[in-house]
């Protein structure tokens, strides 16, 4: 049986035309589960009898469990734990902007990026659109307010999970639904060239950020191994084609690995292979974990790539960094779980 938070708007009204009923009807129940938020069919105003018993007949209104939260300046972090007692992390954060939310798309991950938390616990399986719509329900509940931006950046490939991940945007940004508008929605990927190709033409409205991390082959290849599937010209390509498609700005993640990836030349070569691209670099201060070996670049370092970057004419950003408080690391809530 399908849950109800998977199912888009336009498949729903299939389902009530299937059933000889409405087919505003699946207008009516997004509007009681988004916006008056009910999720107990009984309490929904205005629905036949018979609509309602056929309609917890036919769809899970479950929820994923809230377990655990870590609090810091400025910044939430969330543990869910799922039906199956597996458990995904999201993360919030209040900028001067608005309220973001990082939520996670698989129970870990295949992609094996040397530098990831979460990609040490391998993957368990995909995560159904549901469970991604819930961890903001659950967070807008526990917070009080609307959550302004979505980013799809926690544990896990979203490109690995396009289906689930395709349905979960279609439905936070149905005005009748969570109604987060795609200009706020951000899908980052590791690099699945093909659905980078998919995705410009489904989602031409959606943000797309790309985990760069190495300005070489060679580099990409030793710390990110879906390099090795498709290489950097591979990748370019699909972006210059992303970029021409969709007339958007594509941001590139930049993780700052001490003696790895943050030299004068990674930034001068960087710089050429972004130069004349609408684009802008955002460099991430590595979170050192007990488990894994790198370091993160210290920041006169990252001051001085940051420079590079910029009299070579690319925008670029150094993150902002959230609170040391909460277990920072994308998948260090979910590790210390096992
Ligand atoms: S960085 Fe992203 S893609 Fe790479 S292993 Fe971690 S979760 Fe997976």
């Amino acid at each position: 049986m399908k849950n109800i938070f998977s199912i888009p708007r336009n498949e729903l009204e299939e389902y009530f035309i299937n059933i000889n009923d409405k087919k505003f009807r699946a207008t009516q129940i997004y509007e009681f589960l988004y916006k008056k938020r009910i999720y107990n069919v009984n309490d929904m105003n205005n629905i036949g009898k018979n609509i309602k018993e056929k309609l917890k007949q036919d769809f899970d209104f479950s929820f994923i469990k809230l377990k655990l939260k870590q609090e810091d300046v400025n910044v939430k972090k969330y543990l869910f734990e799922l039906s199956d007692g597996n458990y995904i992390e999201s993360v919030l954060m209040y900028h001067d902007y608005g309220i973001s939310i990082c939520v996670s798309s698989q129970v870990g991950c295949n992609m094996g990026c040397a530098f990831c938390e979460s990609g040490r616990l391998k993957k368990v399986r995909n995560l159904e659109a549901y469970e991604i719509v819930q961890q903001i329900i659950l967070i807008e509940e526990d917070i009080k307010a609307r959550i302004s931006h979505v980013v799809v950046m926690g544990i896990g490939e979203p490109f690995d999970n396009y289906d689930n991940i395709m349905n979960f945007i279609r439905i936070i940004n149905d005005p009748k639904g969570i109604d987060i508008g795609a200009r706020h929605i951000t899908v980052s990927t590791c690099g699945i060239v093909p659905k980078i190709y998919e995705f410009a033409k489904d989602f031409s409205q959606v943000n797309l950020a790309i985990s760069l991390h190495a300005p070489n082959d060679k580099l990409r290849n030793q710390i990110m191994p879906i390099s090795k599937a498709y290489n950097l010209n591979e990748l370019m390509n699909s972006i210059k084609h992303y970029i021409k498609t969709t007339n958007r700005r594509v941001t590139f993640e930049y993780i700052m690995l001490e003696n790895i990836n943050d030299s004068e030349d990674n930034a001068k070569e960087l710089s050429k292979l972004l130069k004349n691209l609408n684009c802008y670099v955002n460099l991430i201060p590595y979170n050192e974990t007990e488990n894994i070996g790198f370091k993160r670049t210290k920041k006169v370092q990252i001051l001085a790539f940051y420079d590079i970057l910029k009299k070579n004419g690319i925008n670029v950003t150094i993150r902002k960094e959230f609170g040391s408080k909460v277990d920072a690391a994308c998948g260090q809530l979910r590790a210390n779980q096992n």
